[in-house]
């Protein structure tokens, strides 16, 4: 049945999909600190994160992380489907902590506020564990000729798999 109504309240199909990639194991914790049970998100980057790190993320703007409950608020299908194609914590953190440094000692469920706000800045802020071809922060393009590589194609499109920024729909 189809009611040409406008918006229905529900938008129960996408949200069931959201709902299911929450539950995967990977999922069931913070992407941060591990903290379980996270029922938060950041949908520009496709990680749930606990309460805690979720107040972190809001703090450093929504241009970085669009902080969303994933039980209280409602989602547009582009958000369910960016949450959906990044595919949750295990792969986003093998792109945002690709390169972080062997003994980082990651936030755990009762950092404190300073470290988890440290490590969150530098991790999606700064990106400086983010692999080095895919850090939008400070590419020198002058250097680029300098690249003795017979391919010069390899960094044309990474930017695709940067969530953020991608999508300035509304
Ligand atoms: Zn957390």
């Amino acid at each position: 049945m189809s009611g040409g109504h406008g918006d229905a309240g529900m938008a129960s199909g996408k949200m069931a999909k959201l709902k299911e990639l929450l539950q995967k194991s990977e999922n069931r914790i913070c992407a941060d600190c591990s903290a379980p049970d996270p029922n938060w998100a950041s949908a520009n980057i496709g990680v749930f994160i606990c309460v805690k790190c979720s107040g972190v993320h809001r703090s450093v703007g929504t241009h970085i992380s669009k902080v969303m409950s994933v039980t209280l608020d409602k989602w547009s299908d582009d958000e369910i489907d960016s949450m959906v194609e990044v595919g949750g914590n295990s792969q986003a953190n093998a792109i945002y902590e690709a390169f972080l440094p062997e003994g980082y000692r990651k936030p755990h469920p009762d950092s404190a506020q300073e470290e988890r706000q440290k490590f969150i800045k530098s991790k999606y802020e700064l990106q400086e564990f983010l692999e080095p071809s895919l850090r939008i922060v400070s590419n020198h393009p002058s250097d680029a000729g300098k690249q003795a590589s017979n391919s010069h194609s390899a960094s044309s499109k990474s930017e695709a798999r940067l969530p953020q920024d991608c999508k300035l729909s509304n």
